[in-house]
């Protein structure tokens, strides 16, 4: 358990912080000290509880999974079903959290970050929602990529700035973002996506999730008879989706989580985004933790298939989690990803995320080893409707390869049947 020196403000044992210019220490303070007053107070929670029943969909169900676990050898699984709420992942929970107290602090201008555009559009609509402008920082680089998901956000109203800088990709928006909140601080509001960045953030977006493991405990004592299973699984990018469903059992010493990383096409850097494999720590966007990088110092170049995933650092929490031991921490690679994402298709009807098929194919790969009495329970953090294009190229461009070595042609969703889920790589 955590010492008492541990509990730093702002900190998660050695990690966390508020690595920032001097410019950013008032907002940072104003805004902690906002969240901490805006959120104990009964009206914000039932506005907040309202918006996320009777708007986004909470609660989301908790599905068991027949036809996979059957597949699997007949394991528990359940799939937590965040896929199912409005924008379809679970980046609503928190926009809605932040916005909301965006305007109990009376900022009507808010701005985001965002990478695959998931996070921006998730903003620009809670932005609409509260009748508030929204201003979304995109790399050039992610505008290119995700074309749909930019109408999305200027149909939802939002302004959506490129990003030239640097990479012109997700990291460099958060620079960009950063400068317009120092700037236009007084009106402004900054919504960070996941549980990075400086304190308050890492903490605030982790409240807003918590829902997702609550609700899982309730459901869990319903449906299964005990409020806890042996295994938790979800993927980790930043980390929001998965701390909200740790949180819950951090204390529960019978349930083992596992937190799933991009072991993206290689091991070597540049390849993957697995911050404990072969990450170091340092800081990055403001707090210290695990940062892929090279000898130097500088920021690596990072690889996934999942956009979600593809980010140099991990939530500064996360960090300090894995040093304990309490949550283990594996990478899946994009393959073993594409792989899972047809096998929930073709047994159960939906199309995951890529980002989630990473939890989906860990999940797989204990499942062959427990016992039909054991609970899983894996986070479906987001719906595929947007990777249907990516899995499609990339299952396009393994049978390419696979025909000229080998003269096989067989349809890309057989494929999982002939996989061998051993164990890690
Ligand atoms: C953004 C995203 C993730 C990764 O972010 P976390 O903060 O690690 O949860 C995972 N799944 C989906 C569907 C996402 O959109």
């Amino acid at each position: 358990m955590r010492k008492k020196s541990d509990q730093r403000p702002g900190y998660f044992g050695p990690y966390g912080g508020r690595f920032v210019p001097e410019t950013l220490m008032a907002p940072l303070d104003e805004l902690a000290r906002s969240y901490d007053r805006v959120t104990r107070r009964r009206k914000f929670q039932r506005r907040l509880k309202n918006l996320l029943t009777n708007y986004a969909g909470r609660p989301t169900p908790l599905y068991f999974a027949e036809r996979l676990s059957s597949t699997l050898g007949g394991v528990r699984i359940f799939l937590k079903r965040e896929d199912l709420l409005h924008t379809g992942a679970h980046k609503i929970n928190n926009a809605i959290g932040q916005a909301l107290l965006a305007r109990e602090m009376g900022k009507d201008r808010i701005i985001a970050e965002t990478g695959a555009g998931q996070h921006g559009v998730a903003t620009a609509t809670a932005a609409a929602l509260l009748g508030q402008t929204c201003t979304v920082y995109m790399g050039e680089e992610d505008m290119r990529r995700q074309r749909l998901n930019v109408e999305r956000m200027r149909l939802l109203g939002a302004e959506v700035v490129r990003v030239d800088a640097g990479s012109r990709t997700l990291k460099d928006a958060i620079n960009e973002a950063l400068r317009d909140w120092v700037t236009n601080v007084r009106t402004t509001h900054y919504v960070l996506g996941s549980v990075l960045g400086p304190d308050p953030y890492p903490r605030m977006v982790r409240d807003f999730h918590k829902v997702i493991g609550q609700e899982t405990r309730r459901q869990l004592r319903k449906q299964v008879g005990q409020d806890w299973p042996h295994l938790a699984v979800a993927c980790v990018g930043g980390g929001s989706n998965s701390i909200g469903l740790f949180s819950a059992f951090l204390e529960e010493s019978r349930t083992r989580l596992i937190g799933v990383e991009a072991g993206g096409s290689g091991q070597e850097l540049g390849e993957h985004a697995a911050r404990f494999r072969g990450g170091r720590t340092g800081v990055l966007h403001g707090t210290k933790t695990m940062v892929l990088q090279d000898r130097h110092g500088q920021i690596a170049a990072t690889h996934s298939i999942s956009a979600g995933l593809d980010y140099p650092a991990i939530g500064p929490e996360h960090a300090l989690l894995h040093d304990e031991g309490r949550v283990e921490y594996t990478a899946v690679s994009d393959a073993e990803a594409i792989e899972a994402f047809h096998l929930l298709a073709a047994t159960e009807g939906i199309l995951p995320a890529l980002e989630s098929a990473h939890a989906i194919a860990e999940a797989v790969k204990h499942a062959r080893h427990l016992s039909s009495k054991k609970v899983v329970v894996i986070n479906l953090s987001g719906r595929g409707d947007k990777d249907v294009e990516s899995v499609l190229d990339y299952d396009a461009e393994k049978s390419e390869s696979e025909r000229q070595e080998a003269g096989a042609d067989r349809h890309p969703a057989e494929t999982w049947k002939h996989v061998v889920w051993g164990g890690d790589r």
